[in-house]
């Protein structure tokens, strides 16, 4: 108790912690192929349960966080975090972090000339507004809503790949 008192005294708010679902977007159901969701649940008693539950409904393959978590982690202790494969992680860490840069430095790139393409948008429609409308500005407005149109395309095409590697999947378990 008294370390307990302690403990919140160092780390206020210890107790009301989020609870981290160290597999969250990494685990699959080994039975159905779904995703796994972090999941808790309060028993009759009032005892708090953490669990991965498959999305499938149709499924509903549950397991224990902490089981499953310690099988993990002792398994990425036992067989990837051990010397021989230092300078492959660090490699692979160093692949990633700069795809990564890539990406983001696309998205930013793409988020420009977003802008950019609103803003002539908005030029080409206050044109109108104060009358002028010729062939020229309907044409020029019909080819910037095109521009537009496949800026947002290729964002959403970015980021889908974005989504994908940030949930790579991984783990695969069967029990
Ligand atoms: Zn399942």
């Amino acid at each position: 108790m008294q370390q307990r008192q302690l403990l919140n005294k160092h780390h206020p708010g210890t107790g009301k912690a989020k609870v981290n679902y160290l597999l969250s977007g990494k685990i699959f159901c080994g039975l159905c192929d779904s995703y796994m969701n972090g999941h808790s649940g309060t028993s009759k008693t009032g005892k708090i349960y953490y669990h991965y539950h498959c999305r499938n409904k149709d499924c509903r393959r549950m397991l224990r966080k902490d089981y499953i978590e310690k099988l993990v982690v002792d398994a990425t202790t036992q067989y990837i975090l051990i010397p021989n494969n230092f300078n492959e992680i660090a490699k692979r860490c160093i692949a990633i972090y700069k795809e990564e840069q890539q990406v983001e430095d696309k998205t930013n790139s793409f988020e420009q000339q977003f802008a950019a393409v609103k803003y002539k948008i908005d030029n080409v429609m206050k044109a109108i507004e104060a009358g002028i409308m010729t062939d020229t500005t309907k044409s020029r407005l019909t080819q910037l809503e095109n521009d537009k149109q496949n800026i947002v395309k290729e964002m959403k095409t970015s980021r889908s790949i974005i989504i994908c590697r940030n949930y790579p999947k991984n783990i695969s378990y069967i029990c």
